[in-house]
């Protein structure tokens, strides 16, 4: 049976792959964005780093093993995977295909490396860059936290640094110099993305070749969010 329009725009939710280094807020605009917008959902990544106090396994993370680790690698369920900072991260597949078939739009929260893995591997991801508004201000966050001495805040400052100059290679930046005005950025983006060529792909590819029956009515469902 032919598919609708509209069934065909509302499925494949976007991809959306957020990197910035640590401190930037990436966390706290996700969260905020989630709170406002029920279609999104962040995939949930694994990792071996140990679980800080204020954390959930299976909502934060997926605290595993090194070996579990090596295991989901070995046996084809990881998306992407990286190392930071000495501990392994990486992000379940399953999981961001399920959510786009439903029509989610999909946030992952990942490294630098491994957003340009996602590129490759999704060429229709989109990928945005969070930046702190200064150095001294991502400084000032990063001790802030209570989480590092001294001595990991100045590597995690040298590790920013080399994550900034790969900003260029995303396709927004947004700086965080205010959670609202940040999360707004992150929203109109998202929006605006809707409709890119990207995003659009599947559904263009089937227009042209007549896969979509035009049952126009039904298209305002989807156009409207
Ligand atoms: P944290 O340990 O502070 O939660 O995260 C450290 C870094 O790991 C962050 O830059 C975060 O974006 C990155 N990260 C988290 N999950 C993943 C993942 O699934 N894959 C990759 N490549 N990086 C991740």
């Amino acid at each position: 049976m032919k598919k609708e329009y509209s069934d065909k725009i509302a499925e494949n939710g976007q991809l959306i792959v957020i990197s910035g280094p640590e401190g930037a807020g990436k966390s706290t605009v996700i969260k905020r964005y989630l709170g406002a917008h029920p279609n999104a959902m962040i995939c949930v990544s694994a990792t071996t780093r140990e679980k800080r106090a204020d954390e959930e396994d299976g909502k934060d993370y997926y605290f595993l093993s090194l070996t579990e680790f090596e295991r989901m690698i070995r046996t084809g369920q990881m998306l992407e995977y990286g190392y930071f900072n000495n501990n392994a991260y990486g992000t379940p597949k399953k999981a961001v295909e399920d959510a786009r078939k439903a029509g989610k739009n999909v946030i992952l929260d990942i490294d630098v490396v491994g957003a340009m893995k996602v590129k490759t591997l999704c060429p229709d991801a989109t990928l945005i860059f969070i930046l702190p508004p200064s150095w001294d201000e991502l400084e000032a966050r990063l001790v802030k936290t209570g989480y590092y001495d001294e001595k990991t805040v100045n590597t995690l400052l040298e590790i920013a640094g080399e994550e900034i100059e790969c900003a260029n290679l995303y396709d927004y930046v947004i700086i965080n110099d205010d959670v609202d005005k940040a999360v707004n950025r992150f929203a109109q983006i998202v929006h605006g993305n809707r409709y890119s060529r990207n995003s659009m792909k599947s559904f263009l590819e089937s227009y042209i070749e007549g896969e979509v029956k035009p049952k126009v009515k039904e298209l305002s469902k989807v156009l409207n969010d």
